[in-house]
């Protein structure tokens, strides 16, 4: 049943301006067919999208009496009243995408809702007859000339190849987004995408090609009523920029900073300036804590609050990432394997499942330095190509053909999902030597490793101490002479709250008075570090990273200014220090020191064939 919304319920939609390009147009048409819970979605356009736009779904069709009010503004079968605003399920529910699309091309609906296939065209807002039609059970709606009766807007639009690569990348993420469902999608008459509908993998694989699977971690953590799936690439892959990141919460493809910079700051130690993490990503929320109802093309979404949204994907990916016993519950793989060992892992206190509003007390801080925007955590700012749908997805990319996706299908079928890593075995690797008193030479077979020793030892401090924190076997050491840290009003209040915090680490510490806090032990790791500048590296953290636990960055902190103060470079191993720096890194040659520099290279016997000239 097709409802006309009263003003008073389509007022209280953000409205906007919803087709402004082929791009939204087709958005709408796609969201439309999977709204009518079709299983086969084909899209086609030609020029750009402004010739002709043409979407054929499976769907439940519309009913022949039901076709004229389609068009009618504010017409829609997805909400009934004001009170189902706060409940949306479907993509669409605005009514509006119809009428606006009719009122500025030339149109036409073929649909068959089970009593036959009805027709009916409308040209610039003109509307024409219902007649009898040709056609398969479903809809078929096509739109042609885009704007030809409003110029100034047709002007607006950009070349047919951008305009192109904007639904091209958008086709992508609907791919992504639905991978239950089958899509094909053609440009100009030539097949550009086709989705099986046989799940994520598939969907990854016809995307971004089925090797990018290969260098992927498997997401599936549920907890506080926030269930957070999918892929995202592992520590050592990454992407030049943030066109590789798809976001889909409930169900609808958005762009969104809480999110991604809980996952960018889970990979912090892992990736260089300007090298961006890989992700395919599914948020599911209880409704009630997602308002959809924020943007004109519902391109983002708000949460209730930020911050548990924050610290649930920051602690999840983090997990993942780190590789460390934690992760273990997150990781479906692990899962099955301990499964099948029949052990029921027991987990310590704090591992236990929350409620929603438990996990909410615990990632509360009450202290907000940022008094103004309380519940706004300052975050990065992604650079405003960000809103991906309009980034290109190169031309490679989706250059594909028909045998390209049987290849990818044969080889989906040979793998298995698990991440690669980097991984050698250490019994295979001889030391050969080293240079510069910085450089470790190893060979394996027709492989040589160059290992960097000082990320390597940085790296192994860092992940001991990480260790020793979360099990809380830090030693205290007390300090000759205090330290007496000299606080502003926030950064005191912060860190006067959590002094029993900074106790459990190591310090000892305590009120001295007018802003002062004197500090009289450290952990025994810290010795001889600079705490001024260690203090001041957590308090800068403290704004930015509110959101996650102040443990989380303590030990973050603690870590990384350890192997500063241990690690000694430029000095000479033996050559039994030399196997066992390699043994303790469990032949992991991905591994990347706190910094994000890489920990070793390789270089394969061809290489150095070619620098010598005897192969070309
Ligand atoms: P909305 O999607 O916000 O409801 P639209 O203007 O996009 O508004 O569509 C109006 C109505 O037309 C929808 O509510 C739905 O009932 C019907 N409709 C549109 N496209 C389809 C389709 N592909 N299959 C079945 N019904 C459709
Ligand atoms: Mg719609």
């Amino acid at each position: 049943m097709i409802n006309i919304l009263s003003p008073a319920v389509y007022n209280r939609i953000a409205a906007g301006e919803v087709v402004d390009r082929p791009y939204s147009v087709v958005k709408e048409l796609v969201e439309n067919a999977v709204d009518a819970g079709a299983t086969e979605i084909a899209v086609e356009i030609e020029g750009g999208g402004k010739q002709k736009i043409k979407v054929a779904d499976n769907g439940c069709g519309i009913a022949k009496d039901e076709l004229a009010k389609a068009y009618h503004p504010h017409a829609t079968s997805k909400l009934l009243d004001a009170e189902d605003l706060f409940t949306v399920s479907t993509l669409g529910f605005r009514g509006e995408a119809i009428a606006s699309i009719a009122s500025v091309s030339r149109m036409s609906i073929v649909s068959d809702a089970g009593e036959g296939a009805y027709a009916l065209a409308c040209e610039g807002g003109k509307l024409g007859e219902v007649q009898p039609s040709a056609g398969a059970k479903g809809t078929e709606v096509t739109v042609c000339d885009l704007f030809f009766n409003t110029p100034a807007r047709l002007k607006f639009l950009k070349s047919d190849s951008q305009e192109e690569g904007d639904v091209t990348n958008m086709m992508a993420r609907f791919i992504l987004s639905r991978p239950e469902i089958s899509f094909t999608y053609t440009v100009n008459g030539k097949l550009k995408f086709r989705s099986l509908g046989e799940g994520l993998p598939a969907a990854i694989a016809v995307v971004y090609g089925a090797s990018t699977l290969e260098n992927c971690l498997e997401i599936a953590a549920d907890k506080h009523g926030i269930r957070l799936h999918g892929f995202i690439g592992n520590r050592n892959f990454s992407k030049p920029n943030r066109t590789y990141q798809s976001l889909f919460v409930n169900g609808r493809y958005v762009v969104n900073q809480t999110v991604a910079s809980a996952v960018m700051n889970a990979y912090a130690a892992y990736l260089m300036k300007r090298q961006y993490p890989f992700y395919v990503l599914f948020l599911d929320v209880p409704q009630e804590i997602v308002d959809v109802n924020v943007h004109p093309n519902k391109a983002d979404v708000r949460f209730q609050d930020n911050q548990i949204i924050y610290g649930s994907v920051y602690s999840v990916i983090s997990s993942v990432l780190d590789g460390n016993s934690r992760a273990v519950e997150y990781l479906v793989g692990l899962k099955e394997e301990l499964q099948a060992e029949q052990t029921t892992p027991v987990l310590p206190q704090d591992q236990r499942e929350m409620t929603y509003e438990e996990a909410k007390k615990e990632l509360q801080f009450d202290i907000s330095p940022n008094k103004n925007n309380p519940s706004e955590p300052k975050f990065y700012t992604p650079d405003p190509v960000h809103y991906a749908v309009h980034a290109p997805v190169s031309s490679a990319e989706t250059e594909k053909s028909e045998d390209f996706f049987a290849e990818n299908q044969k080889f989906l079928r040979e793998q298995d999902f698990k991440a690669k890593q980097e991984r050698v075995d250490v019994k295979d690797l001889v030391f050969k030597g080293e240079l510069f008193h910085t450089y470790l030479f190893y060979e394996a077979g027709d492989e040589a490793y160059i290992v960097d020793q000082h990320a390597a030892h940085e790296r192994l401090i860092y992940d001991k101490l990480q260790e020793k924190l979360a099990a809380r076997t830090v030693i205290s050491q007390p300090m000759l002479v205090p330290y007496l840290l000299e606080l502003n009003a926030a950064e005191y209040a912060f860190l006067s709250k959590n002094f029993s915090l900074l106790r459990e680490m190591g310090f000892d510490v305590e009120d001295f008075g007018s802003g002062c806090i004197k500090v009289s032990a450290v952990p025994s790791d810290l010795m001889g570090i600079d705490l001024g500048a260690f203090f001041g590296e957590v308090l800068s953290s403290m704004e930015s990273l509110r959101a996650i636990r102040l443990s989380d960055i303590l030990k973050d902190k603690l870590a990384s200014a350890a192997c500063k103060a241990a690690v000694k470079g430029g000095e000479l191993l033996t050559d039994e220090e030399a196997k066992q720096l390699l043994e303790r890194m469990d032949g992991d040659m991905g591994l990347k020191c706190p910094h994000g520099r890489p920990v070793a290279v390789k270089v394969k016997r061809s290489e150095m064939e070619k620098l010598f000239k005897r192969i070309v």
